[in-house]
């Protein structure tokens, strides 16, 4: 198998501006995120692929989500103490790192579920899901979007959880003076708690305006992830006119990531339940910056950790990725590696650009940079002649 790089370039430009022009934002159940994987498909079944849909229940993201209130009354509660209970300020770090996991937990369990998402799984014509050696996975809504703001605002929404960070470990400080039975009082205490009560009414502040800045606006998602979608689909319609002779890959357009990976839990259950053990690679944000990231890992707390072997396969792809550990987002191929299936996660550094309009209106086609398409072309069409080479195994019991 030789898939041509160029045409899966081109394509997949075709496929983004339309993705992004004429479907536009496509939120996690919504009719728009339907249509784009309706039309994916259409498109997928007349060049002769196979496809399967698999109804995905979400849960839609609630209009006020106490993330950055909750870091708020930690800070707010040091001021507080402060006088009289060092251990609230040596806890404040240890909240903060906990928070992005602990709200994602919380989320996962207290709000409801949801009908209308849905996954669309790509196949060659003949295949046995079975019998899939790999699959590339991409998702295919959008987030709801915060507007793009001051560059001074998104410096610091970039940086926030890193400030709170900052902020917590100088404020452990009188908290081990008073703990060593040192008197406090006096400037340095003023100080420590004016800091505190400013870290709390910041983020109090940061989190009401997100909330009702972003009700009903959904970011068009031209990085995140047009990019990725589109490069897959490109990828499946050049295998399907050549298709390889040993690798049967599958291509696997999951919807509603953003709110919660819902399409990829409902893909690794229904892998668990089928027991395919095939690897997973998701795809997600590749269309800006000057390198691929393979990721290694995501979150702090806990990590889930990407398959190693599978990473060094990549690597062999693409020699000039860089692998990285994501402190605090998650991406698609966290619950397939909960799962127990290797699975890993790749994206590109980004510009400075592509960053600052991450989950805005403004992830327009103006953040897709040409070359990077392309890299990212030679890269998918060089991982898949390398699992090709490495799949001896054609037949599988
Ligand atoms: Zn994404």
């Amino acid at each position: 198998m030789t898939l041509d790089p160029e045409p899966v370039f081109h394509k997949s430009m075709q496929l983004l501006t339309r993705l992004v022009t004429d479907i536009g934002p496509r939120p996690a159940g919504s009719a728009a995120e339907k249509h784009a994987q309706d039309w994916l498909e259409e498109q997928f079944t007349s060049a002769g692929l196979q496809t399967m849909r698999f109804p995905v229940k979400y849960q839609p993201d609630p209009v006020f989500f106490p993330y950055y209130s909750i870091a708020a009354a930690g800070f707010a509660l040091v001021a507080l103490t402060l006088p009289t209970n060092g251990w609230t300020t040596l806890l404040l770090p240890l909240l903060i790192l906990a928070l992005p996991e602990m709200m994602m937990a919380i989320q996962a369990r207290v709000l409801p579920y949801k009908d209308g998402s849905s996954n669309l799984l790509a196949l060659p014509a003949h295949a046995n899901v079975k019998d899939v050696d790999v699959i590339l996975c991409a998702h295919v809504d959008t987030a709801r979007a915060v507007p793009y703001g001051l560059k001074a605002w998104k410096s610091w929404r970039d940086k926030s959880l890193y400030i709170m960070m900052r902020v917590a470990n100088i404020l452990i400080i009188p908290g081990i003076l008073q703990f060593m039975g040192m008197d406090i009082t006096g400037i340095f205490l003023d100080i420590s708690r004016w800091v505190a009560w400013g870290m709390a009414i910041i983020l109090l502040f940061q989190d009401i305006w997100e909330a009702v800045t972003s009700i009903g606006r959904y970011s068009p998602g031209a990085n995140d992830n047009g990019s990725g979608t589109a490069l897959l689909a490109a990828a499946a319609l050049e295998l399907a006119e050549n298709p390889p002779e040993k690798l049967v890959p599958g291509f696997l357009f999951s919807g509603a990531e953003e709110t919660g990976l819902h399409g990829a839990r409902q893909f690794a259950d229904y892998m668990k339940e089928n027991s395919l053990t095939c690897p997973v690679i998701s795809v997600d944000m590749v269309g800006a910056g000057n390198a691929m990231r393979i990721t290694t890992q995501c979150g702090t707390l806990r990590p889930v950790k990407a398959d190693t072997p599978l990473n060094e396969l990549i690597k062999r792809a693409d020699p000039t990725a860089v692998y990285h550990a994501i402190p605090r987002r998650w991406g698609d191929f966290v619950p397939f590696a909960r799962a127990g299936i290797p699975a890993t996660h790749l994206e590109n550094v980004g510009t400075p650009d592509s960053w600052a309009s991450y989950h805005t209106p403004k992830d327009t086609l103006d953040t897709i940079d040409d070359d990077m398409m392309r890299h990212m072309s030679e890269v998918i069409a060089q991982l898949l002649w390398i699992l090709e080479k490495e799949t001896h195994n054609p037949v599988k019991s």
